[in-house]
Formats: structure tokens, C-alpha cells, sequence
């Protein structure tokens, strides 16, 4: 194994230039069983990616944020905060990110499944822009450097999932979110199957009435008809997302 080049930028224009040879390092949860194949480091400490703000509706959350330091901030949406349990025991929260998970993740993921929800936006580097969550995923493998994550704090969150224990990983989980008070729409994400969790089409809270419960439901169904591995059937993912979608757009939908 190669000596580790290890860069410790102070400013994002010198991360920017060290990280064109290297890859970013966080809380290196993630990447230290990678080792072997890493040369060099840019360790993103020290650039201040590590706040946690809310300026109006706007949450805006560091990408250098432990999954500790979201879980122990209680104006943060209360699934959000559990969601960082289910990503990691005590020891790996102190020190795993935001960032880093989100890079990391995979469909199992309450995190990401959250996020999707949420609609969140990632904050990167070089561009400068801030790209839908969807996107992110699109063009994940390419991103340079995540700053912050961003999103609007929603009128309600919920999220369910079934897994083999309380803290294991999801088989299936679904995040329901209202947006806000003026435009009641409600999102909906799916997670525990595949490299990453999936968007079912937004919905107007009309749905209250019953009227199109029973075709949001049959969607979920359907988008894990085919979501086996060794975890569970695709007979079983299916059903049991068409369960949870009905029971938090029962509950979503309650006034
Ligand atoms: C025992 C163990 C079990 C694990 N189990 C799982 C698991 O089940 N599921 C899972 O998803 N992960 C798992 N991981 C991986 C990892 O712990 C998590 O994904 C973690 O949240 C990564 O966060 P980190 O801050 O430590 O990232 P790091 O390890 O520092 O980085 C992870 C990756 O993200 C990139 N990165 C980090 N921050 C940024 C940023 N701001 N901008 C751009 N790129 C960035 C890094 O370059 C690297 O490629 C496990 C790790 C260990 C040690």
C-alpha cells in the first residue's frame, strides 16, 4: 500500500484545486475500508461545512455535519433526526456526515429516502448551484464537493419502515411529506431496495377523501412488483410498500 497524501485545505479555493487529484475526506467512516485504493486525502474540516441553520422556513444543514450533531438538534424535523439512528450506531454518527452519507448511500437508506421526500437541494463545488436531489443522484459519481443541504421545513413528516430489528436497515420504508400550508402538496419517497430510493408522482392532499388512495397504493406496489434480493422477495417488498404508503397517507392526510 502506498503512503496516504493527506491535505488539510483551509479555504474552499484551495480545496477546489487539491481535490482535482484527491478525493474528499469527511468523517472517513466510508472511505477507510477504501483505503488501499486511495492515494490522497483532502480533509474538508476546516472549512466550516459544519452548521446547522434555519433562516425562515429554510433549513440549511453544513455537508460536514456529523449524523450526531443533526440527531442532537431539536429544531430539526423529528424523522430527520431518527433517520440519522438508522444510518449508524453511536461511535459512527460522531463521526460520519451528512455529506458523506448521502454519497455513500444506497436504497436501504431512511436518510436518503427523507431527503427525497423532502425535496431537499445539494449545495456543490466548483458550480456553485444548488441541484434538486433527484439530479444529485443522477450525477452522483461525478460531484467534486457537496457544501450544504437544504430544504424547506415541511408542514409534516412522516416516515415508517419494516426491518428484521428496530435498527436494521430498511426492507421497505416510505416517507410521506406536506409541503406547506398554501400548496398541501404531498410527496412521497420509497426506500429499501436498489441504489437508491425512488419518488412516487406528487399528490394534492385531496387525497383525504379516499378518492385515489387505492392507485397511490397500487404505484408503490408497483414500483417494487420486480424488488427482490436476499433480503425479501419482490412479492413481499411490493405488498408491504403498498401497506406503509396507505398508512401514512391515512395518517398524512388526518387533519
Ligand atoms: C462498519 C461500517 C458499516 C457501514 N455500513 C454502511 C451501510 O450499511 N450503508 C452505507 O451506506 N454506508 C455504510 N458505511 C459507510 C459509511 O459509514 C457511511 O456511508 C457514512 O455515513 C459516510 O460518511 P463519512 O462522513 O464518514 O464519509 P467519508 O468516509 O469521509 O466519505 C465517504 C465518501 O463520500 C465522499 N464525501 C464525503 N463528504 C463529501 C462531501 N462533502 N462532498 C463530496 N464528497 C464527499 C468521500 O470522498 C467518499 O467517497 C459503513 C461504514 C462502516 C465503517
Amino acid at each position: 500500500m502506498s503512503p496516504l497524501n493527506y491535505l488539510r485545505p483551509k479555504t474552499m479555493a484551495e480545496a477546489m484545486e487539491q481535490l482535482q487529484s484527491g478525493v474528499a475526506l469527511a468523517g472517513g467512516t466510508g472511505l477507510t475500508p477504501r483505503r488501499a485504493q486511495i492515494e490522497t486525502v483532502v480533509d474538508i474540516s476546516d472549512l466550516g461545512l459544519d452548521k446547522i441553520t434555519k433562516i425562515q422556513k429554510i433549513f440549511q444543514i453544513g455537508a460536514g455535519t456529523s449524523l450526531q450533531a443533526i440527531l442532537g438538534n431539536v429544531e430539526v424535523p423529528a424523522a430527520l433526526r431518527q433517520a440519522c439512528v438508522l444510518e449508524a450506531g453511536w461511535n459512527m454518527r460522531n463521526m460520519a456526515t451528512l455529506g458523506g452519507t448521502i454519497m455513500e448511500a444506497d436504497g436501504r437508506s431512511a436518510m436518503l429516502t427523507i431527503l427525497l421526500a423532502l425535496d431537499a437541494e445539494i449545495a456543490r463545488e466548483p458550480e456553485g448551484d444548488l441541484i434538486p436531489i433527484e439530479r444529485f443522484l443522477s450525477v452522483r459519481d461525478k460531484i467534486t464537493l457537496i457544501t450544504q443541504i437544504r430544504f424547506e421545513e415541511p408542514r409534516k413528516l412522516l416516515y415508517e419502515q419494516v426491518a428484521r430489528t428496530p435498527l436494521d436497515f430498511p426492507i421497505v420504508c416510505v416517507s410521506l411529506v406536506e409541503a406547506d400550508e398554501s400548496s398541501r402538496t404531498l410527496r412521497l419517497a420509497i426506500g429499501g431496495y436498489g441504489m437508491r430510493p425512488l419518488r412516487l408522482p406528487d399528490l394534492k392532499k385531496f387525497v383525504r377523501k379516499g378518492a385515489n388512495i387505492d392507485e397511490i397504493v397500487h404505484r408503490a406496489q408497483g414500483a417494487y412488483e420486480n424488488a427482490g434480493d436476499e433480503w425479501a422477495s419482490a412479492e413481499y417488498r411490493s405488498a408491504v410498500a403498498g401497506i406503509l404508503v396507505r398508512r401514512l397517507l391515512e395518517e398524512g392526510t388526518a387533519e
